[in-house]
C-alpha cells in the first residue's frame, strides 16, 4: 500500500484551516467535481449544544460547505442516522449544525427516516453483519464527505474518522452492529460504504467522560486525509494516545483499510510535534477501571456502556460509590446462562430495555429505556428501585445532582493536569 497522505492545519479560522488542508490534498477543484452532489456526515449523534463538543461543530461544518461550494457542485447533503434513541434532526437542530448548513444553502436528510434503501452485500464480511441497508441517494451520490469530531469515548476509547461513519446505517442495523464485533462490523461497513475524504473537527475536541459527558479542550487544528485509518492514527498521536489502546487499528489493517504505521503515513501542513498536547482518556482501563463492581457487559451498545461508565463516575462524586460496591450491572443483550448467579438479587442492576426479560423473572432492579435516561442508573443504583419514567421531581433532582459532579470533575482535571506537569 503506498504511503498516506494527512494534512494538519493550525490556527483560529475555521474557513482557513479547511482551505488548507484541501489544499494540502490537492486542492477542491481536484477533490470535488462540478454538478455533483456531495453528501457530509458529520458527527450528530447526541442532542447536546455546540459548546460540548459532544458534536462536529456548526461553524467547522459551514466552513467545509463553503469550502466545497467553490468547486460548484449541484446539492450539498448534510445527512445524518444519530445515536439509537435519538432523533436525527432534534440533534442537528440542538448541536447548531442544521441552522449553520442551511445558511449555507445545503439541505438536511435523517437517515434513519429514509425508506428507499438498497440491500448491500459484505463481500468477505468479518462480523456478522453480511449485508448492509443504505440510502439509495447515498449510493448515487459523487461524494461522501466524512466530518468527525475527535472525542473520548467511554466503550472504544476515542472516536474520529473511522467510527463516525457508524452513523450511516439506521437503528437495526445500528443495533445488529452492537451485538455482534463491533470493530469488525465497522470496518465491514467501510468496506462498502468509504468516504472520499475524512475533514476532522479537531479545533475543539474532547477528553474526560466522552461521548456524550465531555470536557472541550482548545486543540485549534483541523487534520484530513483520503485515508481514515492514517487519520485516526495521526489524530492519536496528536492527542498522545497510544494506538494500541484501540481495537479497531487492528482490525482496520486486517481489512487493508489504510496505514496506521507512522512510517505509512506522509504528515504535511503542520507536524504532529507541532501541534502536540495530550488530552485525558479516563477509561482507557476498560471495566477494570471499577474492581469494586462487576460488569455483565458483553454486546452492549456504546450508548448503554458509556452511560454505565459515567454512572460509575457519577456514584464517586456523590459519595455513592463505596456503599454500592460488589454490585453485579448487567447491560446488553444477555444470553440467560449469562446472568450473574448465586447473587443477592437486589445487588443486581439492570441496564436498559434488552435486559428488562430478566425484570419479569424477579431479579434485580431496572433503568429502562433503549438507552435509559442518563440520570436513571445513577438512582437504581441509590433507590434500589426501577426507574422507567420522567418522574415529577425529575429536574430537581438531576439540579441537586449536578453540583458535586461539576466539583468532582474540576478536582479530576486539576489532578490529571498536576501528573502531567
Ligand atoms: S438498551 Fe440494549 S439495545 Fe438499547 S442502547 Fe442499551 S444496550 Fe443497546
Amino acid at each position: 500500500m503506498p504511503k498516506s497522505r494527512v494534512a494538519i492545519s493550525k490556527g483560529d479560522d475555521p474557513d482557513k484551516m479547511v482551505a488548507e488542508v484541501f489544499a494540502l490534498l490537492g486542492g477542491v477543484e481536484n477533490l470535488v467535481r462540478p454538478k455533483s452532489t456531495v453528501v457530509l456526515k458529520p458527527n450528530a449523534g447526541h442532542p447536546a449544544a455546540a459548546e460540548t463538543s459532544v458534536n462536529t461543530s456548526p461553524e467547522f461544518v459551514a466552513a467545509v460547505i463553503r469550502e466545497v461550494k467553490k468547486a460548484k457542485p449541484k446539492d450539498i447533503i448534510v445527512a445524518e442516522a444519530a445515536a439509537i434513541g435519538c432523533d436525527s434532526m432534534h440533534v442537528l437542530d440542538v448541536s447548531g449544525i442544521g441552522a449553520a448548513a442551511e445558511a449555507e444553502g445545503a439541505r438536511l436528510i435523517d437517515i434513519k427516516k429514509e425508506k428507499d434503501l438498497i440491500n448491500l452485500p459484505i463481500r468477505d464480511a468479518r462480523s456478522d453483519i453480511k449485508k448492509v441497508k443504505l440510502p439509495r441517494w447515498l449510493l448515487e451520490a459523487e461524494h461522501l464527505f466524512n466530518l468527525p469530531i475527535f472525542k473520548s469515548h467511554a466503550s472504544m476509547v476515542f472516536t474520529c474518522a473511522l467510527k463516525n461513519m457508524k452513523g450511516v446505517v439506521q437503528d437495526l442495523t445500528h443495533q445488529q452492529m452492537h451485538m455482534t464485533d463491533l470493530a469488525a462490523a465497522m470496518m465491514d461497513l467501510w468496506s462498502v460504504m468509504r468516504a472520499d475524504l475524512s475533514i476532522a473537527d479537531m479545533i475543539r475536541p474532547a477528553e474526560g467522560f466522552g461521548p456524550h459527558t465531555t470536557i472541550p479542550v482548545d486543540f485549534g487544528c483541523v487534520v484530513a486525509s483520503k485515508d481514515p485509518v492514517a487519520l485516526d492514527a495521526t489524530a492519536c498521536r496528536m492527542v498522545g494516545l497510544g494506538i494500541e489502546n484501540v481495537q479497531y487499528f487492528s482490525a482496520a489493517a486486517e481489512r487493508n483499510l489504510g496505514n496506521f504505521k507512522e512510517e505509512d503515513i506522509e504528515v504535511v501542513g503542520r507536524t504532529v510535534e507541532e501541534v502536540h498536547k495530550d488530552l485525558w482518556f479516563p477509561y482507557l482501563a476498560g471495566w477494570e477501571t471499577w474492581p469494586e463492581y462487576t460488569f455483565h457487559a458483553s454486546n452492549a451498545c456504546s450508548s448503554c456502556e458509556s452511560l454505565v461508565a459515567f454512572t460509575m463516575e457519577k456514584l464517586k462524586a456523590l459519595g455513592e460509590y463505596d456503599k454500592n460496591a460488589g454490585c453485579h450491572v448487567v447491560v446488553g443483550s444477555k444470553r440467560d446462562d449469562e446472568m450473574p448467579q448465586g447473587v443477592d438479587p437486589n445487588n443486581v442492576i439492570l441496564i436498559g430495555d434488552c435486559v428488562k426479560r430478566f425484570r419479569g423473572k424477579g431479579v434485580g432492579h431496572w433503568s429502562a429505556g433503549c438507552p435509559p435516561l442518563e440520570p436513571h442508573p445513577l438512582w437504581v443504583f441509590i433507590d434500589r428501585e426501577d426507574h422507567f419514567e420522567m418522574e415529577p421531581d425529575f429536574r430537581e433532582r438531576m439540579a441537586r445532582d449536578e453540583k458535586p459532579w461539576v466539583e468532582f470533575i474540576e478536582k479530576m482535571r486539576a489532578d490529571r493536569n498536576a501528573d502531567t506537569e
